[in-house]
């Protein structure tokens, strides 16, 4: 999909917003995140490896989330989430390996802290048919308590990518397959032309949630969180 802007997100900590990019630089110096963390400190447990996450989908780069993880969480955990807020379709098969599409897989049951490390890189694929290919980065790490009894904590995630109308220039909120798979169109359309659009044999245009599975497959949302 044609952009212009590169798309932003929310601190989950201080609200200020900014692309995935200023939000690496501005983690380490938000206050309100470090005070959350010092809070978290203070509370009875055990302390933990914690890592910092970019999470990009190869491809579009606009869809990113940036996450705090647990050590002791599983792969499975991050490919759980990355089902909820993202992938899932119709329950495909996925995985995570290291070194690039051909490297090694990494079992599902793997604790995190046995392969994580600053600078390292995942790759997940979900679907070996029409594939979702997502690219985890582990940016940081810290040792300390983590801010959630969940293994996961999202720091932030990119709004919905602005794109535009291909009848008028109005913001699109809705996608026709049809378009993009038997008329090299983009199939973008907002809430005035998706009314009158003729096309149907691939259904009728679905919602663009945010998610970087809009398109394929079967995917119909809802690209929540799961919590
Ligand atoms: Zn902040
Ligand atoms: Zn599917
Ligand atoms: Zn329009
Ligand atoms: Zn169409």
């Amino acid at each position: 999909m044609p952009r212009t802007k590169q798309s932003r997100g929310e601190c989950k900590f201080c609200g200020r917003e900014m692309t995935k990019g200023g939000l690496t630089r501005h983690f380490p110096k938000c206050t309100k995140y470090q005070k959350t963390i010092e809070e978290a400190n203070k509370k009875a447990g055990k302390k933990h490896k914690i890592y910092h996450l970019l999470i990009s989908d190869t491809w579009q780069k606009d869809f990113w989330l940036h996450l705090e993880m647990t050590g002791s969480a599983e792969l499975e955990d991050l490919d759980n989430y990355l089902r909820a807020i993202w992938l899932e379709c119709c329950g495909h098969l996925s995985q995570f390996s290291i070194g690039g599409w051909r490297g090694d897989e990494i079992p599902m049951d793997t604790p995190v802290n046995r392969v994580f490390d600053k600078g390292i890189e995942l790759i997940h694929i979900y679907d070996f048919g029409t594939s979702s290919e997502t690219l985890t980065k582990v940016i940081g790490e810290r040792q300390g308590k983590p801010l959630t009894k969940q293994p996961i904590f999202l720091m932030a995630r990119n709004q919905l990518p602005e794109v535009a109308c291909m009848e008028c220039d109005q913001n699109a909120s809705w996608l026709c397959m049809e378009c993009v798979s038997e008329h090299d169109k983009p199939g973008l359309l907002c809430d005035r032309h998706v009314k009158k659009h003729p096309h149907d044999d691939y259904g009728e245009p679905v919602p663009l949630y945010n998610s970087p599975r809009v398109g394929m497959c079967g995917y119909d949302g809802p690209a929540e969180p799961p919590y």
